[in-house]
């Protein structure tokens, strides 16, 4: 029999509420029928995909963690914050991902215009339609350019047309990270570094430095053990994290067939979060008030 500690878990996910292909309930089935022990739904600058993942948690008997992921000011890469036990009830919360996914209302027509100038005849009522959830994001278009025979793949239409630096990329309004970090602690969650790759920093020294920033300004883990780091990435960040006193986190980024290459729980194939990590995280988040 397993012990504990060697269940496996997935800690980054993505449903239709956001850029994700399967609704909350079909990812907490997938995650079920790949072994998983706990799953947490973490969506772009939403929570509401958050109740029908409990739900369906709940009666399939697989552990939930309400979660979150938030983008944050960064260059010359991407930083995403996660956020892990965060009370979907929580007003500011509630407010700022109203704000974010509104400044994303406006960014988006704003890469349909610069696609049409290029030349791409795609009319953003369609992108709405097939992002259905109530964020659209840049995968949406993405799979709109690869049905349209713009684009070759997901990838391709990134590369292409969408990513920081090519034609039709409109940056949107981001959070500050120490903005980020304490939206996150004031809904009573823990605030993680995700996939720290993205930051596109040089080297792991600088990448230090720069994380020992954000503990400074409170956050408390690091996503380690993600699809896209490679062994030795995995270990010398959760090395990082042990030095600095930061938690380990892991998940697989699984986004259905907007992210093709990547299982939920597996990953590319080598993904094996284990459930020892969720434990210490849970030893890290501020006990819920008693109830009434
Ligand atoms: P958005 O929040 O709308 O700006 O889009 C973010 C989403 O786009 C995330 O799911 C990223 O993983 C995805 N993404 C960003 N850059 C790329 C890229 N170069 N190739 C594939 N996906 C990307
Ligand atoms: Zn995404
Ligand atoms: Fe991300
Ligand atoms: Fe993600």
């Amino acid at each position: 029999m397993l012990t504990m500690s060697e269940s496996v878990i997935d800690l980054h996910t993505h449903t239709t509420f956001s850029d994700g292909s399967v609704s909350p309930t079909e990812l907490v089935n997938l995650a079920h029928k790949a072994g998983a022990r706990a799953i947490a739904i973490t969506d772009h600058d939403t929570i509401e995909g958050l109740a029908e993942g409990r739900q369906a948690a709940a009666e399939i008997g697989i552990e939930f963690i309400d979660g979150i992921e938030i983008s944050a000011e960064f260059s010359p890469g991407t930083m995403h914050i996660l956020g892990y036990g965060v009370d979907p009830r929580s007003t500011p919360l509630r407010s700022t991902l109203a704000e974010l996914v509104d400044s994303r209302d406006e960014r988006n027509p704003q890469i349909a215009e610069r696609l049409k100038v290029l030349g791409v005849d795609i009319n953003y009522e369609d992108v709405v339609e097939l992002a259905r959830g109530d964020v659209v994001g840049r995968p949406h278009f993405a799979r709109l350019l690869v049905e349209r025979g713009y684009a070759e793949t997901i990838k391709d239409a990134f590369d292409r047309y969408l990513a920081k630096g090519a034609p039709a990329y409109v940056a949107k309004r981001r959070l500050a990270y120490h903005e980020a970090i304490a939206l996150i602690h004031d809904a009573g969650g823990v605030a993680v570094l995700a996939h720290p790759y993205q930051l596109a920093l040089d080297s792991l020294d600088e990448v230090e430095r720069f994380v020992a920033q954000l503990a400074s300004a409170g956050l408390d883990g690091i996503e380690a053990i993600y699809s896209r780091h490679s062994k030795d990435e995995r270990a010398a960040y959760s090395e990082m994290a042990l030095g600095l006193g930061l938690l380990i986190t892991g998940g697989s980024d699984y986004h259905g067939s907007y992210k093709p290459d990547i299982s939920i729980v597996r990953g590319t194939g080598d993904l094996s979060v284990p459930y020892s990590l969720l434990a210490t995280l849970k030893e890290r988040l501020p006990q819920a008030p008693a109830q009434t």
